[in-house]
């Protein structure tokens, strides 16, 4: 699960990191209000969306005029954002975040995610923070440095004067950024993330009333769905606005659907199943529309969801099923396939390959259907060219 970056900065806030004060608005009606609440003066504007690349997008923006935070306000409310992260379409923004700016010396970047290799937390650190970390990780590798959490110590005092020093700092620059890193890993293991990143970390300029300063101005975190359950506080966050709309409807009925590109539905039992489905469609030439895994024990309420879900997408031209009859009986799926092309009424082809138990009746209850849309195959290349050539 992903949260917007004034839920991020609230978690970072509640645990002692360091980080501006700030005001989320949902209309330019709002700015003013917004304005006087933080004390004017020069103040950031920026759109609130789970993508990221919003500054590059042009969607955040820097300014000390009301009357030009407003105009920028209604834009971004009203245009959808398109950057790196995001479709050609673009997203809607629904709510803004307002703070005041900060002057900025260096940009840093401190994240956190599991490292599968070493089967723990990792931090990671860089004096190149601020643009794309990706891009860093690719052009120049040695950018970043890490450290790993020991699993009962965690972070400890060396490896925070190694990650400060990494960033060039010393002193009360280092204490501060040392804290917020404590402050990220200890958030990142109580609240289960899978990644958390504080992108850019600055070091604000020093004027004339106040030394330099180590602040968060853009923080990111997602978190793991199997352990929401053990945080409440957390699964409040989720916004339901942010999510393919498909997506959701599988999950409410424990269906695994992901939405791709292409025009060949899959509906597959099975995860690995569902990938080489997917594997083999695009052998053969063909682009899938989804990632579908309808779970081990499909039932018939199940398999007609799933339908429901493939058909809304109006880019699907054909249709792959792909059942393997071990938990799931393959004449429960067969009543399902006949049962739903008669409720939904469906005009595009549907080629079936089940295999495993029940198979022969499962053969039986389809060639008895009669139905035209349904088209048996004899295996999975066979079912795989036949979808392919159908659409
Ligand atoms: P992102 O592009 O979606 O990651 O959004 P960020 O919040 O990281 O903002 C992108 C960039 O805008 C930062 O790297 C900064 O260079 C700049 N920026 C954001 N907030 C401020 C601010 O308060 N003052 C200044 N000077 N620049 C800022
Ligand atoms: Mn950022």
């Amino acid at each position: 699960m992903k949260v917007h970056e004034y839920q991020a900065r609230r978690l970072l806030q509640q645990a002692g990191a360091a980080v501006p004060p700030f005001e989320v608005i949902e209309s330019a009606s709002q700015v003013r209000q917004a304005v006087a609440a933080l004390g004017g003066g020069r103040l950031v504007l920026k759109a609130q969306v789970h993508a990221g690349g919003r500054g590059k997008a042009g969607y955040v923006v820097l300014s000390d005029s009301p009357a030009e935070l407003e105009e920028h306000a209604r834009r971004m409310l009203s245009v959808p954002m398109v950057s790196r992260q995001t479709g050609p379409e673009g997203v809607r923004v629904r709510k803004l975040l307002m703070a005041p700016a900060v002057e900025i010396d260096r940009e840093f970047y401190v994240g956190m995610v599991i490292d599968r290799v070493r089967s723990g937390p990792v931090m990671m650190v860089s004096r190149e923070g601020g643009v794309e970390i990706e891009e860093v990780a690719a052009r120049n590798p040695d950018a970043i440095v890490k450290e790993w959490l020991h699993p009962h110590l965690g972070l400890q005092p060396f490896q925070l004067r190694r990650l400060t020093a990494a960033l060039g700092l010393s002193g009360d620059a280092a204490k501060s950024a040392a804290h917020t890193m404590t402050v990220l890993a200890k958030i990142f293991v109580e609240k289960d993330c899978s990644l958390a990143e504080i992108n850019p970390l600055v070091l604000t300029k020093a004027d004339g009333r106040s030394p330099q300063r180590i602040l968060a101005i853009d923080a990111k975190f997602n978190f793991d769905d199997n352990a929401l359950f053990r945080h409440p506080d957390l699964a409040e966050m989720f916004d339901p606005t942010e999510e393919n709309p498909n997506e959701l409807r599988a999950a409410k009925h424990n269906l695994n659907y992901i939405a791709l590109q292409g025009n060949i539905g899959c509906l597959v039992n099975g995860a690995g199943l569902a990938m080489s489905t997917m594997d083999i469609i695009k052998l053969h030439g063909g682009e899938p529309a989804n990632f579908l895994d309808v779970g081990g024990s499909v039932t018939r309420d199940g398999a007609t969801e799933a339908f429901r879900i493939i058909l809304s997408d109006p880019k699907v031209r054909g249709i792959l099923v792909n059942i393997f009859g071990g938990i799931a009986r393959c004449d429960v799926i067969a009543e399902a396939l006949v049962a739903a092309a008669r409720e939904l009424n469906f005009r595009i082809p549907v080629v079936v390959r089940l295999e495993g138990t029940n198979v022969e009746q499962a053969r039986k209850i389809l060639k008895d259907a009669d139905l035209s849309v349904l088209v048996a195959a004899n295996d999975l290349t066979d079912a795989a060219r036949k979808v392919c050539a159908a659409v």
